[in-house]
């Protein structure tokens, strides 16, 4: 069979694959620690969950606005623009389900065949899956372990040029949990100025924050509101992963356009889907500080124990829920090693290189699982590694 040319790059993300393996030694009675799913472990705050429920009881069950329901809308442009510093209008949101769409159908309004987008490497893999689809030319920056993993300045500035239509940014970054620095997103800012392109910013893990940090958006910095796409969401601040719903803030003309897109692909986000969403920006949040609480006990505690270790590095991320390890002194790929840890040690974890090749000598471990199992987790890595 032959399939269009622009789905010839398409690869699977490599935690399904893992996953697909981890279930496989469960099947045979294996007990398999899972580090390898970005998901929360924590379950949806029971106001948010009750709120959909009653929408469900209360018939919201059918289609609505393509944009979405404009008490969300609203809601989110007040929420984002507070915690964002700046001014945003309901019309500029544009709601989906799960924030995923608000990467992809952005791109497709904005890029054409031929232009440049600029993205980070290692990173989400959505992100070099939607400029193939676009048929852009994907031009992967580097992030390096010695800035904490934010961008790679040096090489972005020799590569951002008259070709470049897009940047894409990730902070705090899957798979490192790095966080960019004011002073790189200022840098970045004046490039994308310049030479007049976008910037599609991914803030999904924007409230994960640890040491009472805050990770900026470049959105919020002069001159780039209007130039910037937030693309940001429900699944991991309010650990709504299967609910699907997420959001985009663009400049309205751009709005009106990946609208459209919308329209003819999505429809419309479930309707009872988006009033817990209200429910969840309106009501209390001690929940999600309660759980960034425990996060940050879980990292402390895994980037210690990894540090431990002989021969691994870990950096201590800012943000998000993902560690970045470097295994380098082992003299194995990161896929051999994240394979002898499963096959050996029963611990489910991905390879750096699951998310481009500069992810090559490092591990991207999940901590969104309990304290219990990461301190396990150590214990069964250390065996292995030791015998290396
Ligand atoms: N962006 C990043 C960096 C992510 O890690 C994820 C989910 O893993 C998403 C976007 C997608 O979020 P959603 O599940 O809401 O579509």
């Amino acid at each position: 069979m032959t399939f269009a040319k622009r789905t010839a790059q398409l690869r699977p993300e490599g935690a399904y694959q893992v996953l697909a393996r981890a279930s496989e030694l469960e099947a045979q009675g294996r007990n398999i620690i899972h580090l390898e799913i970005g998901q929360p472990d924590f379950h949806t705050a029971d106001n948010i969950g009750l709120s959909g429920i009653r929408a469900i009881a209360n018939r919201k069950t059918r289609y609505n606005p393509t944009a979405g329901i404009s008490k969300l809308r609203a809601v989110i442009a007040a929420d984002a623009g507070r915690r964002r510093g700046m001014a945003i209008k309901p019309e500029q949101v544009l709601v989906s389900p799960g924030a995923k769409p608000n990467l992809f159908f952005p791109t497709l309004a904005l890029v054409e065949a031929g232009d440049e987008v600029i993205y980070p490497n290692p990173g989400f893999p959505t992100y070099r899956a939607m400029i193939d689809v676009a048929g852009g030319i994907p031009v992967p920056v580097p992030l390096l372990e010695e800035n904490d993993f934010s961008f790679d300045l040096d090489a972005f500035d020799k590569l951002i040029n008259a070709r470049t239509k897009l940047i894409v940014l990730n902070s705090p970054s899957n798979p490192t949990g790095g966080v960019m620095p004011s002073s790189a997103l200022a840098h970045i800012a004046a490039a994308a100025q310049a030479h007049d392109c976008w910037v599609l910013s991914d803030e999904i893990y924007t409230r994960l924050v640890y040491d009472e940090g805050v990770a900026h958006s470049i959105a919020s910095l002069p001159g780039m509101a209007e130039r910037t796409i937030i693309m940001d969401g429900f699944s991991k601040t309010y650990a709504m992963t299967g609910w699907r719903l997420g959001y985009g803030i663009m400049p309205e003309a751009l709005a009106h356009r990946v609208q459209l897109l919308f329209t003819h692909a999505l429809g419309s986000t479930a309707h009872f889907t988006q009033i817990a969403g209200i429910e969840a920006l309106s009501g209390p949040q001690d929940h999600v500080a309660a759980m960034v609480a425990k996060y940050q006990q879980r990292r402390n505690l895994i980037v210690n124990g990894l540090n431990a270790l002989p021969g691994v590095q870990c950096r201590l991320p800012q943000g998000a829920f993902y560690v970045f390890p470097n295994i380098k002194s082992f003299g194995l790929s990161a896929t051999q090693v994240a394979n002898l840890l499963l096959e050996e040690a029963s611990v489910a974890l991905l390879p750096g290189t699951d998310f481009g090749t500069f992810g090559e000598g490092y591990l991207r471990l999940s901590y969104a699982n309990s304290i219990v199992k990461i301190e396990e987790a150590l214990g069964r890595i250390e065996n292995v590694l030791r015998r290396l």
